[in-house]
């Protein structure tokens, strides 16, 4: 270490002193500086029991490996997809302090929770691999000032050493009011809304995401990736829908 990373870590460990970190959901002190107090990480709505194709939670006691009856009718653009917790309490409650409320330490909480999951050790990346936050049309981002998706695939970027993908893919329109849309309504309002303006150098592409609700932003912009001669796309996102919810 040198004597800047001296100074830092002396620096660093005095504010842990003076501010010990603590747990974002209860207040209790968070263990081993963690955001997060084991109990609180117990309560989490993992999702174990998926589609094995899409993400979907499915009900408790489904056998594993099942697919879900719309990715039986119709396969998703993208080849796999993982999400760490089903969108359920408190998880919406946490996404949405680091959306609407750029809470710097929720951001580095879900990185974490979505690095560390087992859901990164299932990506097999046998191929050279880049992620792909999802990317904000322009104008969204300046007012929102960040993109969650960036702040979570940076977080996956540092433990996996997988390079991120910023310049690829654009947004090419506004397509942000999904909320209150069907299914059919949202993969109609999403269609053409991405666009590879640069070639990919990776044969892999993970794509992340913050919350996937019915999987139509991640599969038209699967479509648009494949079209662009990405050979494989894996979607892992921190949170994913239940049916109806
Ligand atoms: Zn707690
Ligand atoms: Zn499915």
């Amino acid at each position: 270490m040198d004597i800047k990373g001296v100074f830092y870590s002396v620096v660093h460990s005095n504010v842990q002193l003076l501010y010990p970190p603590r747990c974002l959901m209860c207040g209790h002190a968070g263990r081993n500086g963690a955001d997060l107090c084991e109990h609180c990480h117990q309560q989490l709505p993992f999702n174990q029991t998926a589609c094995i194709s899409c993400a979907l939670p499915l009900p408790v006691g489904t056998s594993a490996g099942a697919v879900c009856g719309r990715c039986q009718k119709k396969q998703p653009f993208y080849d796999q997809a993982f999400s760490v917790f089903s969108y359920e309490q408190p998880v919406i409650w946490l996404i949405q302090q680091l959306k609407f409320n750029e809470k710097l330490a929720h951001a580095r909480l879900l990185g974490e929770l979505l690095a560390n999951s087992d859901c990164v050790e299932k990506i097999k990346a046998e191929e050279e691999v880049c992620i792909l936050p999802v990317p904000l049309y322009r104008k969204r981002m300046r007012q929102r000032g960040f993109n969650q998706s960036i702040e979570l695939a940076r977080a996956l970027s540092k433990k996996t050493g997988w390079p991120m993908e910023l310049n690829a893919v654009e947004r090419a329109r506004d397509t942000s009011a999904q909320t209150g849309l069907d299914a059919k309504a949202r993969r109609k309002n999403i269609r053409g809304a991405f666009a590879v303006v640069e070639p990919l150098l990776q044969k892999h592409v993970v794509i992340v995401d913050d919350v996937v609700t019915t999987g139509s932003t991640a599969n038209e912009l699967s479509r648009v990736l494949k079209k662009a001669g990405v050979e494989r796309i894996t979607v892992l996102s921190l949170a994913r829908a239940p049916l109806n919810k």
